[in-house]
């Protein structure tokens, strides 16, 4: 079926002007600041995904450590409900005991028990029996004792874990609170510095590609800008024919999520350039997003770079001009994450990670300049099924 489109578009050069580098010169420099960067940092270049790692697991131990604090007191809480048991039933047998010697040690009693024996065998027992009474009543009252002082002991020692617990938590909710705050400043899909270069080198091939084309050779003064072959259309579609968000833009599990998360689509599924524009980066199989694609696109005077994450193919590569038809690649994110043997582990099922920021992509999405893609709403839940729905 062919999707005829509401509005018009046209594919022409317009000069635009890069935002750092303004010549493919600087642009050249870019890349050999880039690698001396590599270089230089080499020895101490720490590995963004190792560090969100460590911080994880500095949350889980801080936490797990609390918990076992806890448990430990429910434990010796336990232990001092069954000691008041014991002391409860052990106090009423003594006292029951206690009662029966002190009946026997009153004169009047203690003749009249005697008294009521029916045999010499009888009265031998009962002698024996008020010896034994009263010997018992002796131990029960030392066990007695004894268990009244462990009692004490366990309370005191509750008291101390009670007091370990909440010096423990004291110290750690600051901590924990530190970690989470570090862990929201990282954005995992972040690319390490192999992929800065990447990025850099195809867009240098690229403009020196287009300065042959223009110059019939390669002019390191010529601009970006009159090099640059610009898509313009002043509309947004969008990249799927259908699709509900999973996931938006923000602060999640503790880190930074720069883009919408679409499902509701397997894997295959076309992908569309959600605006006609020039692709310009694309890195394979990174750790954290999978095949990444960054088309520059400008609507309504603006120039926005569109990213697409977890693609399971890729049909574009840099340097080629989109419009809004073009198929840049298919769905992926369930066979290619590593929880199912690919590649990926910022992904676990099918969804596409659609992100708009504004400027041309220069290698980093910058937090600042991320924006709620036009036509979406920001929002977990919300559904679409034509390319030409429209939020807001
Ligand atoms: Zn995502």
């Amino acid at each position: 079926m062919i999707i005829t489109l509401t509005f018009a578009y046209t594919i022409s050069p317009i000069p635009v002007k890069a935002k750092e580098a303004e010549t493919l010169g600087e642009l050249k420099q870019e890349l050999a600041a880039l690698k001396k960067q590599k270089a230089d940092n080499e020895a101490n270049q720490k590995n963004t995904q190792n560090q969100i790692k460590a911080k994880e697991n500095a949350i889980v131990t801080a936490e797990s450590d609390i918990s076992q604090a806890q448990s430990d007191i429910e434990t010796a809480e336990s232990n001092i409900e069954d000691s008041n048991a014991k002391l409860k039933s052990l106090t009423e047998q003594t006292k029951k005991v206690l009662e029966f010697t002190q009946q026997m040690k009153s004169k009047n009693a203690y003749v009249e028990y005697m008294s009521g024996a029916t045999s010499m065998t009888d009265l031998i027992m009962r002698i024996n029996m008020i010896e034994q009474t009263t010997e018992s009543a002796q131990n029960m009252l030392e066990e007695l004792e004894k268990l009244i002082e462990e009692n004490e002991q366990l309370k005191v020692d509750l008291q101390k874990k009670q007091q370990d617990l909440s010096a423990k938590i004291t110290s750690y909710q600051a901590k924990i609170q530190e970690l989470h705050g570090d862990l929201e400043s990282y954005d995992k899909f972040e690319l390490d510095i192999d992929s800065k270069i990447k990025v850099k080198q195809d867009q240098v091939n690229n403009y020196v590609r287009l300065s042959k084309q223009k110059f019939g050779k390669e002019v390191d003064t010529a601009t970006l800008a009159e090099l640059d072959v610009v898509a313009y259309n002043g509309n947004w579609l969008k990249p799927l024919k259908k699709g509900r968000i999973t996931s938006t833009i923000g602060s999640r599990w503790g880190s930074y999520h720069n883009a919408l998360d679409i499902g509701g689509n397997p894997e295959g599924t076309p992908i569309y350039a959600a605006a006609s524009g020039t692709v310009s980066g694309f890195i394979p199989r990174y750790k954290c997003g999978g095949n990444m694609v960054y088309i520059n696109v400008i609507v309504g005077g603006q120039k926005y770079t569109t990213y697409y994450y977890h693609l399971l193919k890729v049909n574009v590569k840099v340097g080629d001009v989109v419009n809004q038809n073009t198929i840049i690649g298919t769905v992926g994110g369930y066979s290619t994450s590593s929880s199912h043997g690919g590649y990926d582990s910022c992904t676990t099922g099918a969804h596409l990670h659609f992100g708009v920021a504004k400027g041309y992509f220069t290698g980093t999405i910058k937090r600042a300049n991320v924006i709620t893609p036009p036509g979406f709403p920001n929002r977990t839940g919300y559904t679409f099924s034509s390319r030409t729905d429209y939020y807001g």
